[in-house]
């Protein structure tokens, strides 16, 4: 049987941090994955060029049911200090918005940073290997993987999420959580578009394809991104951020023209030219589509001037304080994260180590840590196994 100091179970953005850290301090590492090739969410992500961090990654970007558990991990191993990871390997990377950091180039060029810290750190990769097993033994786990059986002293979760389960996401890391008694905190997809009544969507059809600044709020929570009408609902950043924080049978409210006082706008209109149909004022400030859906869905008088300030007033209130229930999401399927996972009363935060299963860690996505949209979630991947890495 094949021994290690360290086994790591998932070759994805944190599986690779934690086994490249551990293996620099003389750990013999293995780590293992089902899919066919490392890193295949990293490869997809920020539409093939990796948002790979946040200038601005702070504890109050993460979505947790222990807000302060992340505050350990992403103080002891910094985006400042990824950055420099990655400037290290000469990869061209720009800010996109938001602080938002992209490669300028592919991807795939995250995946061989990676690669090769694994390399230099010589922890071992195997690939199309699953694990049928896992134990607990006197000195560490026994596994049974497809090839074999292996034993460590540490065993390290960064099985990921279940989000798009057509790249392999499984929910493995919670059902091993499980399995050593630990408590998983429910999951769900986030970062998703969201999905409207057959009846509204119908009558939204028209907008599919039209894309606009707006505020998303859910209660207090209130994000200012692009949003994109799609043939199935709603979608753009600004949607799947505040996904992260709506549930079902919540309502949402959506300015589709925020900073503009639409009213004083549309009386100032009326005032001017009295005889200018309702679309025609509201074009000026929307997209023509989304201009003429409005203006038909309140069947007014044709002209501006026989609109009463309580009609503009309303006019204005459909476009910048539009509140509806989603009918739902689009699910794992599309879903960029999942909500929830290994409760971390259950970790250290130091150490991601579980604290009633000495030697046992989880790491990235599996943990209850959700990060927004915008290079969050890698920056949650690499501090948490960064800090995994130091303590195996
Ligand atoms: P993963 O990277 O998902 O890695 C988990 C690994 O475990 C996978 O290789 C998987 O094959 C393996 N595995 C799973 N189950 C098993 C099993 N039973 N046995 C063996 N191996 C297993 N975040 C950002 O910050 N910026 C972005 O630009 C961004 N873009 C994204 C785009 C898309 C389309 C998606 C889906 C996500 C995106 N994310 C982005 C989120 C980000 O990809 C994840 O948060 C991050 O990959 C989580 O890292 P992880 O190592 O925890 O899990």
């Amino acid at each position: 049987m094949d021994r290690y100091d360290v086994v790591v179970l998932g070759a994805g953005a944190a599986g690779m941090m934690c086994a490249a850290e551990a293996g620099k301090r003389g750990r013999s590492v293995l780590v293992i994955d089902h899919a066919a090739k490392p890193g295949e969410k990293i490869r997809i992500s920020g539409g093939g060029r990796c948002n790979f961090t946040n200038l601005h990654a702070a504890p109050a970007n993460y979505i947790s049911q222990n807000p302060s558990f992340c505050i350990s991990a992403l103080r002891r191993y910094t985006q400042a200090d990824f950055i420099a990871l990655v400037e290290r390997y000469r990869i061209a990377y720009h800010e996109k918005t938001l602080g938002q950091l992209f490669c300028d180039g592919s991807s795939k060029q995250i995946v061989d940073l990676l690669l090769a810290e694994m390399r230099q750190a010589q922890a071992e990769l195997r690939l199309s290997t699953s694990v049928r097993s896992v134990e607990r033994t006197s000195e560490g786990f026994a596994l049974q993987l497809s090839q074999g059986a292996v034993q460590c002293r540490s065993l390290v979760v960064a099985t990921g999420g279940k989000s798009i389960p057509k790249m392999g996401a499984t929910g493995f890391g919670y059902d091993l959580a499980e399995q050593f008694g630990l408590k998983v905190v429910e999951t769900r997809p986030a970062l998703v578009p969201l999905t409207l009544e057959p009846t509204m969507l119908a009558r939204l059809a028209p907008l599919a394809g039209v894309a606009v600044d707006a505020v998303a709020a859910c209660g207090r929570t209130r994000f200012s991104e692009a949003l994109l009408f799609t043939h199935r609902g709603l979608s753009g950043p600004a949607i799947l951020q505040i996904s992260s924080y709506w549930r079902e049978g919540g309502e949402i409210e959506l300015s589709l023209l925020p900073g503009v006082d639409l009213f004083e706008e549309l009386r100032a209109a009326r005032a001017q030219n009295g005889r200018q149909a309702l679309q025609t004022a509201l074009a000026a400030f929307l997209p023509k589509r989304l201009a003429q859906l409005v203006a038909e869905t309140e069947k007014g008088p044709a002209h501006l001037a026989d609109y009463s300030d309580k009609r503009l007033r309303a006019v204005a209130d459909a476009v910048n304080r539009w509140r509806f229930k989603p009918a739902g999401s689009e699910g794992y399927r599309t879903a960029e994260v999942t909500l929830g996972g290994v409760d971390t009363r259950e970790l250290d935060s130091r150490t991601m180590e579980a604290k009633a299963v000495p030697g046992l860690y989880f790491i990235g996505e599996v943990v209850d840590v959700t990060g927004w949209l915008g290079g969050y979630n890698f920056q949650w991947a690499w501090s948490s196994g960064w800090c995994a890495g130091q303590a195996v």
